[in-house]
C-alpha cells in the first residue's frame, strides 16, 4: 500500500468510526424517542419536566431472593455483602480479626470474644441481617438472648428473645434501645431465623452541632415496626439518649452480651439521593 492509499484508508476508517458514533447517538435518541415529554411543567427544583423523557433510567439491579428458614436468600446485585456464611473478613473485634464461631453458614456469638465491628464504613443505607436465638435459653428479660445491631456503635436496634419474654418495651426485640419500642412485636420463636430490614439515615453534624437528626425505618420479619422514626441519640442504659458528633460514615457493631445468638446473610446497600452518582 503506498502512502496515498494509506491516507485514503485512514480517512475511510475515520469516516466509518464517525458514522458508527453518529449511528449510536441516533439509535439512542430513537430508542428513547417517545419515552416522555418536554412540554410538561417543571418539577420543583427546575431540573426535570413531569414525565421527562431525558431523565436518566434507573440502574438495573437483580433483586436476589428471599430467605427461607432452611436457606438464606441471595442479596441484590448491588449489595455489599458483610457476611455470606463462610468467613469474618469484614469483621474485627477490639484486638484484631473477629473470633466468633462460624458453622453451617452462620456466625455465633462466642463468650469472652467481645463485640465485633465491620471494617466497612457505612453511611445512609439499607441493611439486611438475619438472626436466631438458641432454642433453650436461661434467664428472663434483658438476660435472654440479648445482642444488638448497633450502627456506629451508638444506635442500637435491639436483638433479644422477645417471644413470650416481657421486658421494658424500649428494650424488646426490634426496639431502638432506650428510645422507641417497636410498633408491634413480630418476633418469632427461638430456634427460627428472624430478619431485620433496616433503613438508616445518619444524623449530620456541623461544627460539633447536630444539624439533622438520624432516622430509622425497620421491618421485623417483614412487618413494619418503625416508620421513619427520629433518632433521639446514642442508645443508653438507664440514661437519656444523647447525641455526640461523629462523621457521616461509621462501622456497624454486633453486640456480644454473652448469649450465643446467631447471625447470617448480612448485607447493605448505600442509599443515595436521586441525583447522586
Ligand atoms: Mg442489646
Amino acid at each position: 500500500m503506498n502512502s496515498a492509499m494509506r491516507k485514503i484508508a485512514g480517512i475511510g476508517a475515520v469516516v466509518m468510526l464517525s458514522a458508527a458514533i453518529g449511528a449510536g447517538i441516533a439509535s439512542y435518541a430513537q430508542e428513547h424517542k417517545g419515552l416522555g415529554y418536554q412540554d410538561t411543567p417543571l418539577l420543583p427544583g427546575g431540573k426535570w419536566h413531569v414525565h421527562d423523557g431525558n431523565r436518566p433510567q434507573p440502574k438495573v439491579v437483580d433483586p436476589g431472593s428471599f430467605s427461607s428458614q432452611e436457606q438464606p436468600g441471595k442479596p441484590p446485585s448491588d449489595a455489599v455483602v458483610l457476611f455470606d456464611g463462610t468467613n469474618l473478613d469484614h469483621w474485627r473485634d477490639g484486638n484484631g480479626p473477629a473470633k466468633w464461631k462460624i458453622e453451617n453458614g452462620y456466625m455465633e456469638i462466642t463468650p469472652k470474644t467481645g463485640s465485633i465491628t465491620t471494617t466497612d464504613q457505612i453511611g445512609d443505607c439499607q441493611l439486611h441481617i438475619e438472626w436466631q436465638e438458641p432454642r433453650r435459653l436461661p434467664g428472663n428479660g434483658q438476660e435472654r438472648g440479648n445482642s444488638g445491631v448497633i450502627f456506629f456503635g451508638r444506635y442500637e436496634v435491639q436483638v433479644l428473645d422477645s417471644y413470650d419474654n416481657p421486658t421494658y418495651a424500649d428494650g424488646s426485640a426490634a426496639s431502638i434501645y432506650g428510645s422507641w419500642p417497636p410498633l408491634v412485636n413480630a418476633t418469632r420463636k427461638p430456634g427460627e431465623w428472624q430478619v431485620y430490614d433496616i433503613l438508616f439515615t445518619v444524623p449530620r453534624f456541623e461544627a460539633g452541632k447536630l444539624v439533622k437528626p438520624g432516622y430509622f425505618t425497620v421491618f421485623n420479619n417483614g412487618v413494619a415496626v418503625h416508620n421513619h422514626v427520629e433518632l433521639l441519640g446514642n442508645s443508653n442504659h438507664r440514661q437519656l439518649p444523647n447525641y455526640e458528633p461523629h462523621p457521616p460514615r461509621g462501622s456497624l457493631l454486633l453486640q456480644n452480651h454473652g448469649n450465643p445468638v446467631r447471625y447470617r446473610n448480612i448485607w447493605y446497600r448505600d442509599l443515595k439521593d436521586y441525583e447522586e452518582k
